[in-house]
């Protein structure tokens, strides 16, 4: 039996970049490792991606049927799996004894967990935490939204829109923030 593993961070916390570089590692010494990442990944350039995981789609049995020969499984932007194939990938350790590596964010821009991610803490037996500071130096738990550079706490969970962008933020960065959109919004200046 392999082991499942989640490494998690704020926005700007280098997941891809780290996941890619494990991913090289491991080719140099012609382990076989695959990086995947879900068809709705957040990326912009998935080229460097073996495989894009759908929306319904078994990764058990794409694993079992396509790919069994593997010994390390990555998967980047692990958090918009469903809380499904997180079990899935759990048996792919299990069963298949194929490690499964994911990378992912924790909660989204309102700090409310994604359901892919919630799973991940709930099964996996390495759960780490990769760092990320605020501007002000204290260690970002958070990740904020910003739609053409202003600070939003409104819009879906999960958006990809070219004009959105994520700053990691420290809780007392987060929550300043918070209490001055909910006073713009409250006098009416939003
Ligand atoms: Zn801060």
């Amino acid at each position: 039996m392999s082991r499942l593993g989640f490494l998690y961070g704020t926005v700007h916390a280098n997941k891809t970049e780290r996941a890619k570089f494990l991913k090289n590692r491991f080719l140099k010494y012609k382990f076989p490792v695959l990086l995947m990442a879900p068809v709705i990944t957040h990326q912009d350039d998935i080229s460097s991606y073996d495989y894009l995981i759908g929306k319904e789609e078994n990764i058990f049995l794409t694993i079992k049927r396509q790919f069994s020969d593997l010994k390390l499984l990555i998967i980047d932007d692990a958090h918009l799996l469903s809380e499904v194939q997180i079990d899935q990938l759990l048996q792919v350790a299990i069963t298949l004894n194929i490690a499964v590596l994911c990378f992912g964010l924790r909660t989204d821009f309102r700090t409310s967990g994604f359901l892919g991610a919630r799973r991940l803490l709930e099964l996996s037996q390495v759960v780490e935490k990769i760092p990320t500071f605020c501007s002000c130096g204290m260690e970002a738990i958070f990740s904020v939204r910003k739609v053409f550079g202003k600070t939003t706490f409104s819009g879906e969970k999960i958006a990809k829109e070219k004009d959105i962008t994520y700053e990691a933020l420290c809780p007392n960065c987060y929550y300043r923030k918070l209490i001055q959109y909910k006073k713009l919004k409250e006098s009416g200046r939003l």
